[in-house]
């Protein structure tokens, strides 16, 4: 259903998990992608989704920007930023409002609205593409006379692992 067995099990990615498997599938997806596309990943574009994989708890831009310098690579703000919104154009990356972060997308090839469930113990961060819930949203907001321009749902909770270690 466009969702992997794993990814429906452990959404918070919180077992142990091949996480170097996963910034290589996003990498390899995104490549794709943008070269079906004709957009340019270039290596700093690249670099930057690369740094956003680094784990599944969203990243705010000025960490990635402290990772690139300590990389020697220099990099200005407003590149960080410009590379920031070409991966979320492209889908690649979904930014998180709440946590001025941004976090990887495991399935860019389909345009989505994303739900959130954010864990405000680890960090940790659970992707839900439930159209059911984009839908209802739509239609309440049309009820209303409201246009939906944009809508990502951010949930604040606890993770299954750190409930378990509390
Ligand atoms: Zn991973
Ligand atoms: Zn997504
Ligand atoms: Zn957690």
């Amino acid at each position: 259903m466009g969702v992997t067995p794993a990814t429906r099990i452990d959404p918070f990615h919180s077992a142990r998990h091949d996480h170097a498997a996963c910034i290589d599938d996003a990498l390899d997806r995104a490549s794709a992608l943008c070269e079906e596309r004709g957009a340019r990943l270039t290596a700093l574009r690249r670099l930057v989704l690369e740094l956003v994989w680094r784990g599944h708890a969203p990243v705010g831009a000025y960490a990635i920007l402290g990772e690139l310098q300590e990389g020697k690579r220099r990099a200005a703000p407003p590149t960080v930023y410009r590379a920031l919104e070409f991966l979320i154009e492209h889908g690649l990356v979904h930014r998180i409002e709440s946590l001025n972060a941004y976090v990887g997308c495991s399935h860019p090839e389909q345009a989505h609205v994303s739900q959130f469930l954010i864990c405000q113990s680890c960090g940790g961060a659970a992707e839900l593409d439930d159209a059911k819930i984009a839908a209802a949203v739509m239609r309440r907001a049309a009820e209303l006379g409201f246009t939906v321009e944009r809508q990502t749902i951010e949930v604040r909770g606890i993770c299954p692992s750190c409930r378990k270690a509390a």
